[in-house]
């Protein structure tokens, strides 16, 4: 048993699994939860994670959208041309997904008071119109660990990996 970020006590249980996933070899899955308090956290990593990365995803299409996603509690998403800006908390879940899945995310974090504000609404709409392969946008993730990674076939998708550099 660890601490539980949640209540603070030392009942927190985490199950570990690892899956064999196409391109990127071995991911680390972790489920966890307090024999407390119900607090739960899920996270993925790769195992052969390397250095800290930023992975561009450039979203040009519905097939795109299908790209599988791997990322870390550690890494921050960022999608520019939708003025989206998120970055890891200390509970930031870690989750396997497509591109699709993060702006589903996305939409999921929205405030429910969004439908009384037009710049909200506004937002949704580009978001639910890039899920619709309407809009081109690059999906950014950075990962200062490198524990996240994209599953994507070299030369089909517009993939590209960079050094992580912390920003000055
Ligand atoms: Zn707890």
């Amino acid at each position: 048993m660890i601490k539980c970020l949640n209540c603070g006590e030392l009942s927190f249980k985490v199950v570990f699994y690892i899956y064999e996933a196409p391109l990127v070899g071995e991911v680390l899955i972790e489920h966890g939860y307090c024999t407390l308090c119900d607090f739960r956290r899920s996270d993925v990593s790769v195992i052969n994670s390397g250095k800290p990365k930023i992975i561009k995803i450039k979203v040009k299409s519905v097939d795109d959208l299908k790209i599988i996603v791997i990322k870390s509690s550690s890494s921050s998403i960022e999608i520019p041309e939708l003025g989206i800006e998120i970055n890891p908390g200390i509970a930031a879940p870690g989750y396997i997904t497509t591109v699709e899945g993060i702006l589903e995310r996305v939409l999921d974090i929205i405030p429910s008071d969004c439908e009384l504000r037009k710049e909200c609404l506004d937002e949704v709409n580009l978001i639910k119109n890039a899920m619709n392969g309407l809009i081109e946008f690059t999906l950014v993730i950075k990962d200062p660990l490198g524990r996240s990674a994209v599953i994507y076939e070299e030369g089909k998708n517009n993939v590209i990996i960079e050094e992580y550099r912390e920003s000055l």
